[in-house]
Order: structure tokens, then sequence, then C-alpha cells
């Protein structure tokens, strides 16, 4: 198996499972529970939080755990916006932003909000001046994803953090850092941003466990989840123990070797842009600048054949996102590429485990699928 699609999730590292194992089998009790069982559970969350924390480089307490990135996304649109009723209902996102944050975009716009949707470049890049140009006085949210998943280009951020902080706008700036975390040599808070979204099955976590960053300029946040009042009372529902445990090894794992592990995902992309515009008619699409995806088209071939090609010989990658499942990707489609280009898009992503023999096998299974395959009129 050629497992090339880190960007939909990533392969759990048996370190992270044993541990998960340890605190399901051995740290079971709630931890809310007031004897050392209880207790021994809460300080494994606690721990934690304290790891995941100190990657962001925040106070344990500006992070709370999730169930996932999208519930991350959902609960800082609803917290900006809840925040900043007074402000106004105006929202600023992007076109290639994930799903999680699109549509609880589309589902305000229903409800009365006025939604400026910034449409990127055919390179697949949004400016900073363009969210400068949509900003208005009644802008109580702007949501910009860091790195796109289907594209791996970067967006300003930390420049979008700067001009609000000039223009004293009270806009609330979230950041859906899902496919950023850990794939820069900085800690994310540096980028400004008053909420961030993450979660841990992109950095060989566990699926089911996110955590969203709430800023100094989230006063008293409205809780997601009222309840029994876990997560400080914003987040109430019994901690997923072992799921945090689980991220918290995660993330010591990739931290421990942060610069090797970008350096080497940042040649295998470079690598397999080499290698995959070698085949004719491959292109490169989008100006992607993170280190672990790679989108390229292989036009007139359409990607989901191409993809259960190379599925049925074991070796897995994207049609674009895996979110998506068939149906056209709106971030390829905000390209306007032409049509043969877009039907052929394929996602590459990579992970510390990824090898360079991997992507011989890839560029040449893509070749052979071209060679046997006849394209689409
Ligand atoms: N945001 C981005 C950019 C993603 O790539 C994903 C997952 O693919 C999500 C949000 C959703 O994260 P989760 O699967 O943890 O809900």
């Amino acid at each position: 198996m050629i497992y090339l699609d880190h960007a939909a999730t990533t392969p759990v590292p048996r370190a992270v499972a044993d541990e998960m194992y340890r605190v399901l089998t051995e740290e079971y009790g709630n931890p809310s529970s007031q004897y050392p069982l209880g207790r021994q559970a809460a300080a494994e969350v606690a721990r934690g939080r304290q790891v995941v924390a100190r990657a962001l480089d925040c106070a344990p307490e500006q992070l709370r755990f999730t169930s996932c990135g999208t519930e991350s996304d959902n609960w800082a649109i609803s917290a900006a916006l809840h925040q900043n009723r007074h402000v106004g209902k105006h929202i600023i996102t992007t076109a290639i932003e994930h799903s999680a944050v699109l549509e609880p975009c589309r589902r305000l716009a229903q409800e009365g909000y006025e939604l400026t949707v910034l449409q990127p470049n055919r390179r697949g890049i949004i400016t900073a001046e363009q969210v400068a140009q949509a900003l208005r006085p009644d802008t109580a949210l702007v949501s910009m994803m860091l790195v796109n998943n289907e594209l791996g280009t970067v967006c300003p951020v930390a420049e979008v953090a700067g001009l609000l902080r000039g223009s004293k706008s009270r806009a609330l700036l979230h950041t859906d850092a899902v496919q950023g975390f850990l794939k820069t040599e900085f800690p994310l808070t540096e980028l400004g941003a008053d909420l961030i979204s993450i979660s841990a099955h992109k950095i060989g976590g566990p699926k089911g466990v996110g955590a969203l960053y709430l800023g100094q300029r989230l006063r008293n946040p409205r809780p997601l989840l009222p309840g029994g009042g876990q997560e400080g009372g914003l987040r109430s529902g019994t901690e997923a123990t072992a799921q945090i445990a689980g991220f918290a090894k995660a993330v010591e794992l990739w931290q421990a070797e942060l610069p090797q592990r970008l350096d080497h995902m940042a040649r295998l992309r470079r690598y397999a842009q080499e290698q995959l515009t070698a085949i004719p008619g491959v292109q490169l699409v989008g100006d992607g600048a993170a280190p672990h995806v790679l989108c390229v088209s292989m036009e007139g071939y359409p990607s989901q054949n191409v993809v259960e090609d190379l599925g049925a010989q074991g070796i897995c990658l994207s049609a674009g996102s895996a979110c998506h499942k068939g149906r056209p990707s709106h971030v390829i489609s905000a390209l306007n590429l032409p049509k043969k280009v877009a039907a052929g898009v394929l996602r590459f992503s990579f992970g510390p485990e990824t090898t360079f023999e991997e992507i011989d096998a890839a560029a040449a299974a893509l070749r052979r699928h071209r060679e046997t395959r006849f394209p689409m009129l």
C-alpha cells in the first residue's frame, strides 16, 4: 500500500495507539469523578491540553477540545458572531474554505447575515488587499483558512490580522488551521488570529478530536454545548480522554522532529512535482506553498478514473478533497480552469512516513494510466 493522501487523514503511529489503549483500559475514570481514578483521568486531560497548547504557544485555558476540526470551525464562527452581535452582520470569508466553514456561513446568510466570499486567482491565491477592500464597519467576522486542503496554497492570515489591528476593526479573525497545524516552523498563535481550529487526525492523531484556540479578544465566549460544565464550562460532555491523550502523543512525536519532518515533506513535494509534471499533459494546479500538499491535473483524464485505477493498485490519492465524494469541488471550480484541466485534478499529500520510492511508483502508475486509457473527449 502506498498512502499519498495525508491531507485526508494520517496513519496513527503505534506509540499513539498504545497511549490511547493505556488510557482506555487503565485511566477509564470520568474526569469529573472525585476519587483518585477520576482525578487521574482529569490529569490526563490536563496534560493533553498542556501539550497541545504548548504547540500553539498559548495558555492551556485558551484551548478547548472539540470532537473534530469541523466542530471547531462551527464553534469559532458562532462564538465570534455572538460576541460581535452589536458590531454587525457582515462576514468575510473565502471561496476556498473547507465546507466546515462555508456551509455554516451559507446557513447564516439565509438567516440574515451578509456574506462576502473572496475569490482566488487562477493559482488559488487570496490577498490581504482583497480583505481590506471587503472590510466594513459592520464586519463581525473574517474567516480565512491557513492552508488550503486541496491546493496547499497558504492564505495571508498574519497580514490580515495586522490589517484588522491597523484599521481598528472590531471584526474577529478566525483561521481554519486544520491543514496548517504543525506544518509551519512557528507556533500558530503568532499569526495573530483570535480563533484557530485544529484537528488531531491530520498529524497522526486519532479521528474524533480537535481543538479550538480562543484568544484574549474572546471575552466570555458563549458555550458551544451548555451542560455539565466541562472544558471550562464552554463545551460540556464527558471528555474524550483516550482521544485527547492520543492527540497529545501525536503532537509530541511530531514536534520532536518538526524541522526534519517539514524539510522531508517539502523535499518530497518538490520531487513529486518534478516527476509528475514530466508526464505529458500533467500540469501543476495552484501556487501551493505548504510542504505536504501537491495538486496537479492530468488534462483530459477524469480524476475519478485515475483514483480508482491507482487505488486498485494499492496507491491512495485523492481527486480533490476527500469530503466531496466525487462531486466537483468548489475549490477547483473557484479557479476557473478549463473544463478538461478541472476534471483531471489530483491531490497528492505526504507525511513523515512517505518515501521517494513511493512517489516513483505513483508517477509510474499515473504514466501507465495515461498510456492505456482513452482521454475524455
Ligand atoms: N478544515 C480543513 C482545511 C480540512 O482539511 C478538514 C478535513 O479535511 C477540516 C476542516 C475538517 O476537519 P475534521 O475532519 O477534523 O472535521
